[in-house]
């Protein structure tokens, strides 16, 4: 092998090549000016091209170029346009350009947030972020905050510090001694609760049935009076904004029986926490501060890079506890650690697109932001039902459920506009009848996006 044929100079060469970095830079802009016109769900040409993709592993190094423009000619046409305004499906965000560029950079930095020791800034924007974080959501200074890949993570580590220090207080140590034998602790949710909750409660051994279910109204929000007696072993999870209609638990009243009994309140607040950010819509969380530990997801309201998911939790003890792990080439440090808060250990410095976002809008842009979405799915409520379709849910946040005449109808329709290129919303049901879902969830989504995509609806529809 000659010295030119090795993978280190190829690779430094690759780093000197600024024309490839001014390639990835024209292909990112010219996806960004275009994905607004772009189908919001590729069209067929566009999915068979990824058929492109289908070779054997190259034997040998490719050209650099060749491998990203083989990238952007058949991934971008490949794309949901979630960043384009008429994306209403899942609860997916969109993101800033400022903050794209700011990754950018933090790419070339490819730092693991594991430690001080692994990454300083990594691990001063975290502890920034946690500061900030609390103050922007009303939560007791003193909190910590892990950095996760999302609110399914998330929430499991709020419960393996819930069952931690529940167990705890019972003279029972779940991290030397495990489940088997322990005292038990009780679950008590909500007949709505996402299903990542039971994913999280299957995976740390406290069962997926188990659960005593509260039932809920008919906005699936939690009736507090029908809640069981609480005690010091019980674990309640409530909600901030239920995935079908965005309704909020009445977490004033749950939290009261939960203090006065001892027992721990999660709120799986994924999307519907950063209410608490504007102060036209905080009365929606009222009460969800007094809980023990929140999961909130930054890629979803706040518009953050996925994956930025956040376990915050008032126990930094029963969070440490809960997530220990050592080896005895870990150096701690007197700064933040930010694995001790986390199940992984090696992780992508999210603190950082985390930093860049909120430093990009700063408190009155949160505000703007959240409220700008409630603002958009209320004109789509209010079209909607002008022309005659019917909207099963209140409309308070940003989550709005749509169905026609008949199941058949609902159904025909969602398909046509899928199909349409124009917008997409996904399906589900609501408490027995078929429902579009529209979850607006992006910075990008204007008035017009809205009248747009209602038009989509009626052309779909007739
Ligand atoms: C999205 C969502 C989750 C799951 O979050 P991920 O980031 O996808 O893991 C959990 N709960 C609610 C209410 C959600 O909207």
């Amino acid at each position: 092998m000659t010295e030119r044929e090795t993978l280190q100079h190829r690779m430094f060469a690759s780093a000197e090549d600024r024309g490839l970095f001014e390639l990835a830079r024209t292909q990112a802009c010219d996806y960004m000016d275009g994905v607004r016109d772009q189908p919001v769900f590729p069209g067929p040409a566009a999915l068979a091209g990824l058929a492109g993709f289908d070779e054997a592993l190259p034997e040998g190094p490719c050209e650099p170029s060749a491998m990203l423009r083989q990238l952007h000619e058949l991934g971008s046409p490949a794309t949901t346009a979630s960043t384009g305004g008429r994306y209403f499906g899942l609860v997916v965000g969109g993101v800033f350009p400022p903050v794209v560029a700011a990754k950018w950079l933090a790419d070339a930095w490819d730092q693991c947030a594991a430690l001080h020791a692994s990454s300083p800034v990594a691990s001063k924007l975290e502890a920034v972020c946690e500061r900030w974080l609390m103050d922007l959501l009303g939560l007791p200074p003193g909190c910590v905050a892990g950095l996760v890949g999302g609110t399914s993570t998330a929430t499991a580590v709020g419960l393996a510090a819930a069952r931690h220090e529940l167990l705890r207080r019972q003279g029972w140590d779940v991290n030397a001694d495990g489940l088997f034998g322990a005292p038990p602790i009780r679950v008590v949710i909500g007949a709505e609760a996402h299903g990542t909750v039971f994913k999280a409660l299957a995976l740390l051994g406290l069962g997926r049935e188990r659960v005593e279910r509260v039932p809920v109204d008919g906005q699936g929000r939690m009736i507090a009076a029908a809640m069981p007696a609480l005690d010091e072993r019980t674990l309640v999870f409530a909600q901030a904004g239920n995935v079908n209609t965005g309704a909020f638990d009445p977490f004033g009243e749950i939290c009261d029986r939960a203090a006065a009994a001892g027992a721990w309140v999660h709120v799986d607040g994924a999307f519907g926490l950063w209410a608490a950010a504007s102060p036209r819509l905080r009365h929606l969380v009222k009460g969800a501060e007094r809980a023990d530990s929140w999961s909130v997801d930054a890629h979803k309201t706040l518009n953050a890079p996925y994956e930025c998911g956040i376990i915050l939790c008032r126990h930094p003890q029963a969070t440490v506890a809960a997530m220990q792990n050592t080896g005895a080439y870990i150096v701690f440090s007197e700064q933040r650690d930010g694995m001790l808060y986390t199940p992984e250990m090696s992780r992508r410095g999210r603190g950082i697109e985390l930093w860049a976002t909120l430093k990009t809008l700063g408190r009155a842009g949160v505000a703007e932001l959240v409220e700008g979405l409630c603002d958009r799915a209320r004109q789509a409520s209010g079209l909607l039902k002008d022309a005659g379709f019917r909207i099963l849910n209140d409309v308070v946040f940003n989550q709005v459920l749509v169905a026609c005449g008949t199941r058949e109808q609902t159904l025909a329709t969602m398909e046509s506009l899928q199909a349409s290129g124009e917008c997409w919303c996904g399906g589900s049901s609501w408490q027995g009848e078929t429902a579009i879902r529209l979850s607006v969830c992006s910075w990008a989504t204007t008035a017009q996006d809205i009248e747009r995509t209602v038009a989509a609806f009626v052309k779909a529809r007739d």
